[in-house]
């Protein structure tokens, strides 16, 4: 069964869409949890990071030039912002069509909170 994030790079369900070409799709995340807070998507439905095949390497590699040039467009790429993959349980991955959080604007803390390992 398609995932939402299938949908939405179909057009069949509404997202305030910020870049698009033939390998990614990006997006802003509909709770955000910062001021700038967009998913990058690869087209291809590959559920998590486990998923990955060397066939990818492009697309996944296309993600961070697509991160970089949205990073500088929303105007948070000299304060910095932080790329997040989810994945599986322990990682929190609700949506099981892989996706990179790119998230800013704000300062974010540190990198994990509410663990006990440090
Ligand atoms: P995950 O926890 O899987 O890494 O992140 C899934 C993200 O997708 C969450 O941040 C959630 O807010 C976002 N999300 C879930 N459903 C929708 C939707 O229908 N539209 C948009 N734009 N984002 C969604």
């Amino acid at each position: 069964m398609a995932t939402i994030f299938e949908k939405i790079i179909a057009g069949e369900i509404p997202a305030t869409i910020v870049h698009k070409d033939d390998r990614v799709t990006a997006f802003r995340d509909i709770s955000p949890q910062a001021p700038v807070h967009v998913l990058i998507v690869p087209n291809k439905p590959i559920p998590t990071v486990n998923d990955v095949t060397e066939a990818d390497e492009a697309a996944l590699g296309h993600m961070f030039i697509v991160a970089r040039d949205i990073a500088r467009r929303e105007g948070i790429a000299e304060n910095g912002f932080r790329l997040i993959i989810n994945c599986n349980n322990h990682g929190g991955q609700v949506v099981f069509h892989l996706h990179m959080h790119l998230v800013g604007g704000a300062p974010l803390g540190r990198m994990l909170s509410g663990g006990t390992h440090g």
